[in-house]
């Protein structure tokens, strides 16, 4: 199952190499998801039908240097002036992204990306069914954010806690 943003430059089909019936997918501005406690019913029905009737075996949230949803949030007021949806869909992740703020703006967004995508991971766990799927070693959960100006694709590596891309993975 994939989980990613509704941007068009980021195709998950294209991205993971798949051909129609092997990747459950669903994307939404800035591939949240949001906790079991305020759930969306819309990706809480993917995320059950995915791990409970589809048995999935990979749960990829998957984020994107240059996403127009994260850097809405890094100054939210100008932005989401007439998007009240696009404001309340985006909010919670408003404090992930102040959680990085950087000087350098550019720096701030590529740190706001994957830490928004950390978060996700977190929050894919306050699901029951995800969460009892990983203690049984059935499901693995990967982090990724993909360049679309280098088109590589970097993986979280949860021991280190960053992202690396395929070199750095190769070189370790
Ligand atoms: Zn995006």
């Amino acid at each position: 199952m994939y989980i990613g943003c509704s941007d068009s430059r980021v195709v998950p089909e294209q991205l993971t190499s798949s051909t129609p019936g092997e990747i459950f997918v669903v994307r939404n501005v800035a591939n949240l998801v949001p906790p079991l406690e305020n759930a969306d019913a819309s990706v809480g029905a993917a995320l059950d039908y995915a791990v409970e009737h589809l048995k999935v075996q990979h749960l990829i949230v998957c984020g994107h240097y240059g996403c127009g949803g994260i850097k809405g949030l890094m100054d939210p007021h100008p932005h989401f002036v007439g998007m009240p949806s696009l404001a309340e869909w985006l909010a919670p992740a408003h404090r992930t992204v102040m959680s990085v703020e950087n000087g350098d703006s550019n720096l701030w967004w590529r740190q706001a990306v994957e830490r928004n995508v950390v978060q996700q991971l977190a929050n894919l766990m306050t699901f029951p069914q995800v969460a009892k799927a990983w203690e049984e070693d059935r499901l693995e959960i990967h982090g990724w954010v993909y360049d679309m100006y280098t088109f590589n694709l970097h993986v979280y590596d949860e021991s280190t806690g960053v992202f690396l891309s395929a070199d750095q993975l190769l070189e370790r």
